[in-house]
């Protein structure tokens, strides 16, 4: 039998313990599938990640069910990096990124949407631990 693509909660997972808050975090957005908080390691003056709180280890897991759910957090990206400061595109902006797995840099086994935003330099070129100029 095949993993499930996705599942309610992981007993191990920092972001399953995070999204039926057992961590505590700066939490910026919450509703029913979906919680937003500050990365504990901000790569960028404004930084903070999209998580569903359903367990899906990462985007290689996505099917068609969840579709709705990422087309949420797709959209609720921008309004939250506006609301979070970000000035506005296409002079200000902000950037969404996804890791996945080993090669995308991928460190907690649980699909989050990073946004970054504000002035540059920022920490973050191409993985978490690289200095980025652009
Ligand atoms: P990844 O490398 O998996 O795409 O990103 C994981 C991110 O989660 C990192 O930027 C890291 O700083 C952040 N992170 C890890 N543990 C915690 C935590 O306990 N609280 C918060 N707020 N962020 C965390
Ligand atoms: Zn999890």
């Amino acid at each position: 039998m095949s993993a499930p693509s996705s599942a309610p909660s992981e007993p191990d997972c920092i972001f399953c313990k995070i999204a039926a808050g057992q961590i505590p975090v700066r939490k910026i957005y919450e509703d029913d599938e979906i919680i937003a908080f500050h990365d504990i390691a901000p790569k960028a003056p404004i930084h903070f990640m999209i998580v569903p709180k359903a367990h899906i280890p990462s985007t290689a897991q996505l099917t068609s069910e969840h579709t709705a759910l990422m087309g949420r957090i797709m959209t609720l990206a921008p309004r939250l990096a506006q609301e979070q400061g970000c000035p506005p595109y296409p002079n200000g902006g902000w950037r969404i990124v996804i890791n996945t797995g080993a090669h995308g840099g991928q460190e907690v086994q649980h699909l989050h949407v990073h946004v970054l935003g504000g002035p540059r330099p920022w920490q973050w070129a191409d993985g978490p631990t690289r200095a980025a100029t652009h």
